[in-house]
């Protein structure tokens, strides 16, 4: 099977699950892009418009991510996008760390299809998970995105040798020149990592 059916596959089995959130959630948020790509975008949770259309960054912050995305030259079919949660938690509060370890279970699985050369984590949930190597109890013990945003780790994540480069939430980016300035530094970052040469 190749990673395109792997992937349709795994979506229909996270559908399946009876994982926390399911049941006050309108859609499963399962992710979107090009499995085949070699950089994986990891964001945190859906909100009211990825519920509703079941596509994960569709709402305000996704917008500013297509824009962000096109800054540098890469488009939706140069990487796939997922989050750390499945489903958007009732009116987007903030989730358990059951909930978080119930629901990455999917995301590892992912990341196994894809075997991405890069994993750009975007804000602060994303980036502790990654760094706390997937264990959900270590994550508040994690630095937070202002201090490590663009500096790659190279890290051993599920036997893949992957390179994790934390990224500013694109909704925090919305209104923020200084934090843009920080993303497009951050991106060429990334850019060089899996061997683009398209500039700003
Ligand atoms: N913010 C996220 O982290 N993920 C989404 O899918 C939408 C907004």
């Amino acid at each position: 099977m190749d990673k395109i059916e792997l992937m349709k596959k795994l979506e229909e089995e996270t559908g399946k699950a009876d994982i926390p959130l399911k049941s006050t959630a309108i859609k499963l948020v399962f992710g979107k892009g090009n499995p085949n790509c070699e950089i994986l975008m990891v964001g945190e949770s859906p909100g009211r418009n990825e519920d509703e259309q079941g596509f994960p960054f569709v709402g305000a912050a996704g917008k500013n991510l297509d824009k962000l995305l096109a800054q540098v030259g890469l488009k939706l079919d140069d990487v796939y996008i997922a989050n750390i949660l499945k489903y958007r938690p009732p009116e987007n509060r903030a989730p358990s760390n059951e909930e978080i370890k119930a629901h990455t279970v999917y995301l590892l699985k992912q990341i196994e299809v894809i075997k991405p050369k890069v994993i750009c984590s975007l804000g602060n949930y994303a980036t502790k998970f990654f760094l706390a190597n997937g264990e959900v109890d270590r994550m508040d013990k994690q630095p937070g995105i202002t201090s490590i945003h663009g500096k790659v780790r190279e890290m051993d994540f599920l036997g893949l040798k992957i390179r994790l480069i934390p990224l500013f939430h694109p909704a925090a980016i919305i209104y923020n020149r200084k934090l843009i300035e920080h993303w497009n530094a951050d991106m060429e970052i990334v850019k060089k990592e899996i061997g683009q040469k398209n500039s700003v």
